[in-house]
């Protein structure tokens, strides 16, 4: 099929069109997935100093079996006062510094105190070192921890707090308005009329967009009219860095998006993309803004605003790959060869096997309630067995 823009293509084109949104600074506490714009570089060694990982005592290793003089203590958060001579033990608790002259710590369950007299009851420390971590063994300072572009997990933001930077450096979450079309939809939750539905995308793109860093501004719906849409877009496009719509971006007498795009003064990039379902996505640009036009059926919606949507919203808060990671399984059922369009079906991946689900008509909602993954077959792809691989993407 010409005229239709490969995925990958539309993908790069939709990115080109806005840089990353300038840096803000956060708490660590606020950076759950958040990216960080520059590189977070140790700024000190950790451990800073050797440190116990055992309560017990540190001593020489060179004076095994003992019997050893205990000498003081060492405690987390203080410096342990004395050195460790000959013949010596200190007392040691996880997390305190190991005393100079010490290179061993034995566990306190090995070893019995009496008075100021320590004698050894158990087997003991096996080689010099034991239960130490020494300094810099976590990282040093200088280290890269983590490069510019990382999406923050728990454990990231663990590293970053640990390096010694002040606070986080993250990409400003983008602003993003969801604008539903079409006379025919309904508030969810609201009394229907005949040939009325509820609107089941903009909680669906709300969701999807309750993962990622953006500020979701509440959803805006817009009659099948190409003068109210217009001055909606443009309105919004002042106060947003996304605006998304949903329906009306297909080739239909009530089909307003890229008009009322047009009409508010917007630039369109791209339409038409070589995939299915969500052939008739929009890119394009209103003032500051990216407009992305998805189509309304409800697997449309969802596939584009996964391929799409999710990508834009990570590139523009900072993401270095922003797009949705592509994996590989086995079949579980035959599949038939691909067409003229790259597919996405709705898939289920159970226990490392993939099954397409019945019923992939772009209307049906259900079908994505069940789905966890999109399993991709490419333009003419070849009929393939069960056991043969495929490639998929995680959706849930
Ligand atoms: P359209 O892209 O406007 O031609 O819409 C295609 C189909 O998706 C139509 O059957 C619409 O009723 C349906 N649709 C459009 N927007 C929504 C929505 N927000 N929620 C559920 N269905 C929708
Ligand atoms: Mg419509």
């Amino acid at each position: 099929m010409s005229g239709l823009l490969p995925v990958e293509e539309a993908q790069a084109r939709l990115l080109a069109l806005r840089g990353p949104l300038p840096p803000e600074k956060i708490s660590f506490s606020e950076g759950f997935r958040r990216y960080i714009l520059h590189d977070i570089l140790a700024q000190r060694d950790q451990p800073a100093a050797p440190l116990s990982a055992m309560d017990g005592y540190a001593i020489r290793f060179d004076d095994l079996p003992g019997p050893w003089t205990i000498v003081g203590e060492s405690a987390a958060g203080a410096a342990p006062g004395r050195t460790v001579n000959a013949g010596e033990a200190m007392r040691i608790f996880t997390g305190a510094i190991v005393p100079d002259g010490a290179d061993t710590i034995i566990v306190q369950e090995d070893v019995a105190a009496d008075g100021s007299t320590l004698t050894l009851t158990g087997d003991g420390p096996a080689t010099r070192g034991s239960h130490i971590r020494p300094r810099a063994s976590d990282f040093a300072a200088g280290d890269c921890l983590l490069p510019a572009g990382t999406r923050l997990t728990p454990g990231a933001i663990a590293a970053a707090a640990m390096s010694g930077a002040a606070q986080l450096v993250v990409g400003r979450r983008p602003r993003v308005a969801i604008v539903t079309t079409g006379d025919e939809l309904v508030q969810a939750g609201r009394a229907l009329t005949a040939g009325q539905i509820p609107d089941s995308n903009s909680p669906m793109l709300s969701a999807l967009l309750a993962g990622e860093p953006a500020a979701v501004s509440l959803p805006h719906h817009v009659r099948d009219d190409r003068a109210i849409l217009a001055k909606v877009l443009k309105d919004l496009a002042r106060r947003h860095d996304v605006i998304v719509t949903v329906g009306g971006a297909s080739v239909g007498d009530h089909d307003h998006v890229r008009g009322a795009l047009q009409d508010a003064g917007g630039q369109i990039d791209f339409w038409k993309i070589a995939m299915r379902p969500g052939k008739p996505l929009i890119a394009g640009t209103i003032g500051d803004a990216v407009l992305l036009g998805l189509p309304g059926n409800p697997s449309s919606a969802f596939v584009t605003a996964t391929l799409f949507l999710l990508p834009l919203v990570r590139h523009l808060a900072g993401a270095r790959d922003p797009l949705p990671a592509i994996h590989q399984a086995l079949l579980a059922t035959a599949l038939d060869g691909g067409g003229g369009r790259r597919d996405y079906l709705r898939a289920r991946l159970e226990n490392g096997r993939l099954t397409p689900l019945t019923g992939q008509d772009s209307g049906m909602t259900l079908p994505l309630a069940t789905a966890n993954a999109l399993l991709i077959r490419d333009i003419a792809a070849p009929p393939r067995k069960a056991g043969a691989l495929a490639d998929y993407i995680v959706i849930a």
